[in-house]
């Protein structure tokens, strides 16, 4: 179902559960995710089918909410016999490009059925296990609509992974326990942990709001230095697709130290400590639990 001609023909944004069933022609099927994640969701899904070519149009490390698509995106693109976006503005640009690629086939939003954060409306949403696992099920809805084929395979996959986000979530909890419910204070980069300080009860402050496309404000960065010296805070972290260099100059105003790095909006490549959705959580936690415990143990002394 490979498309050349670059027209607009008609797209259709469809949620998981009201699609059509539609086949897949013969050869692999070239599935375009807009992001690292969710590319990486698709792979355990499709583990097992090597009939399928996944790419994500966001490279490993780069960020999705200022990527601007190329040329070969556009192909990429138009060519696809199945796409995957989060929704909720998060890749708008790339949204706006299969409108211009030409793509006539279907976009699975992963994100729907999920009650987003409105105020402001945040795309984050994977952060919440819960959610991740709402993504899952809509992705392996989509793919046995597409690819009947295999859909048992893609059923007992989702199994599999679903019953390894909630060992994922149990672990997670396991480790915030000790951690007294007040002293759960992190600043980050930007506004991305909501969900997850949602589901763990984590206060997250940010001096960059949802997306990385706007600034930080000199009032917004005043009123941070005041919170983190008021709360004494000391987990600061750097986001690993931003400049450290705003959260250096808030560290040095408060005499912190940097902490570490919190992936968000983007695995690392495969030899750094986020490779899959699991990874990044698990190198989340265990990175800001380490400053809470460093923390502690300097109050103490
Ligand atoms: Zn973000």
């Amino acid at each position: 179902m490979a498309l050349t001609i670059l027209s607009i023909i008609g797209i259709i944004f469809t949620t998981a559960g009201t699609l059509s069933a539609s086949s897949i022609s013969a050869g692999p099927i070239k599935i375009v995710t807009s992001f690292s994640i969710l590319k990486d969701f698709v792979q355990k899904i499709t583990e097992g089918n090597d009939a399928v070519q996944i790419d994500s149009i966001v490279p490993l490390e780069s960020d999705p909410h200022t990527y601007q698509p190329t040329p070969k995106d556009s192909i990429a693109l138009a060519q696809a016999d199945i796409i995957f976006i989060n929704g909720l503005d998060f890749e708008k640009s790339i949204e706006k490009m299969i409108m211009s690629a030409g793509f006539t086939g279907k976009v699975c939003r992963t994100s729907d059925g999920i009650t987003p954060r409105t105020e402001p409306l945040d795309p984050h949403l994977w952060h919440d296990i819960n959610n991740a696992k709402v993504y899952v099920i809509n992705i392996t809805k989509f793919l046995s609509e597409h690819d009947p084929t295999n859909r048992c395979l893609y059923k007992k996959n989702e199994k599999k992974f679903l019953e390894q986000l909630d060992l994922l979530d149990r672990w997670i909890r396991k480790q915030f326990e000790r951690i007294p419910e007040n002293q759960r204070l992190v600043v980050t980069t930007h506004d991305a942990f909501w969900y997850f300080g949602k589901a763990y009860n984590i206060q997250f402050l940010a001096p960059v709001g949802i997306s990385t496309d706007t600034e930080a404000s000199a009032q917004k960065v005043a009123t941070l230095i005041d919170l983190i010296k008021s709360k004494n805070i000391k987990a600061i972290f750097v986001e690993n697709l931003a400049s450290p260099r705003l959260l250096q100059q808030i560290a040095e105003e408060t005499g912190l130290t940097l902490q570490g790095i919190l992936y968000a909006d983007s695995l690392s490549t495969t030899t750094g400590p986020a490779a899959t959705y699991e990874e990044m959580m698990r190198h989340n936690v265990t990175t800001i639990l380490q400053a809470w415990e460093k923390a502690a143990k300097c109050q103490k002394q």
